[in-house]
């Protein structure tokens, strides 16, 4: 079989931001508004303060307003809840982001039902999770990296996924189950593997659309793959890089990617496949946010 099509997440993220850019600009030339993303960190994990700063920085790239709230580790729920409830009542904030993992001090499902579902724009609080549990996708903000992942999926294999079979390996709360749930809205077959699934391999071999969540360094090897396959990857992994030079590292997927692109009909890469589409669904999220509260339909 030739060589899968390496899905180039990376352009179409670059090509989404374009539009909410222009998009961004035209309600404010209409109504003098702009979108407003309040992002929220507490600590100093350092993969965190990476996110923060990217989404930080992208948000700016779209002329949206963009605040960023640093607050230290040894920080009293309380006070969060206190600035979620400030963000919440501020009209010049249409999405808040508050930055997964919370220290331990910290109830983060508390945290995240304080948001104003309206400004959820990572798709977390449970009004969110239930509008995509009962299939009402429209309404929703779906979490970002599961939305991102199916845009590279309809490009591949169109709209419409009746017959499909897809296999969702992984089934976290942010990225397994609404992506499962997605794929269900699009007429796919599914099936949530998880770690008590038995003979993964031989699911994984049955599946159309083969999904990785899992975060384990290259688990999914080639011949799990289906020939003709489409292969989405969410898996961001920091394996060590001894041919780099000493102590340095590389970010693998959750598939082993050379060897699946030999049976697959198309794969995202790690990176360059689904991460950058996560950041530009935020941001398409917050524009959906700031229209909605103009009063002004929200771009499709
Ligand atoms: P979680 O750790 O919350 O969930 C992992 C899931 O994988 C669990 O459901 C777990 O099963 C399952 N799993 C673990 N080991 C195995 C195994 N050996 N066989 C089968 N299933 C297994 O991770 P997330 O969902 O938050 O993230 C998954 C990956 O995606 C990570 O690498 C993360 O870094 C990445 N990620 C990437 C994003 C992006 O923007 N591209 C955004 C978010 C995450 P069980 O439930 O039984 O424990």
């Amino acid at each position: 079989m030739s060589e899968a099509k390496r899905i180039d997440g990376k352009a179409r993220a670059a090509g989404l931001v374009e539009r909410v850019k222009a998009e961004a600009g035209a309600l404010e030339a209409a109504t003098g508004r702009r979108p407003g993303l309040a992002v929220v960190i507490v600590g100093e994990d350092p993969a965190s303060q990476v996110y923060v700063a990217s989404k930080a920085r992208m948000a700016e790239e779209c002329g949206f307003k963009s605040v960023k709230h640093v607050l230290g580790a040894e920080t009293p729920e309380a006070e969060l809840l206190d600035l979620v409830e400030r963000l919440n009542g501020d009209p010049t904030i249409h999405g808040i982001l508050v930055q997964l993992p919370l220290p331990r001090q910290i109830d983060a499902n508390k945290v995240i039902r304080a948001i104003a579902p309206e400004k959820d724009v990572d798709g977390f609080h449970l009004t969110n999770v239930g509008l995509v549990g009962i299939g009402d996708v429209a309404t929703a903000f779906v979490p970002c990296t599961p939305a991102g992942a199916m845009i590279l999926i309809r490009d591949a294999l169109g709209e419409d996924l009746s017959g499909r079979h897809a296999v969702v390996v992984g089934r976290s709360n942010i990225v397994g189950k609404p992506m499962a749930q997605l794929l269900l809205a699009a007429n796919a077959t599914v099936t949530i593997a998880h770690s008590r699934t038995a003979d993964l391999p031989a699911l994984c071999r049955m599946a159309d659309i083969l999904v990785a969540a899992v975060g384990r360094p290259e688990m999914i090897r080639g011949d799990w793959v289906k020939p003709g396959a489409v292969v989405i990857d969410v898996g961001i992994n920091r394996v060590e890089a001894p041919e780099k030079g000493e102590g340095r590292t590389r970010l693998v997927g959750d598939v082993a990617y050379a060897e699946a692109a030999e049976r697959a009909a198309a794969i995202t890469p790690v990176p360059g496949g689904v991460g950058p589409m996560t950041i530009a669904m935020l941001m398409a999220n917050t524009l959906v946010s700031a229209c909605r509260a103009a009063g002004r339909a929200a771009p499709k």
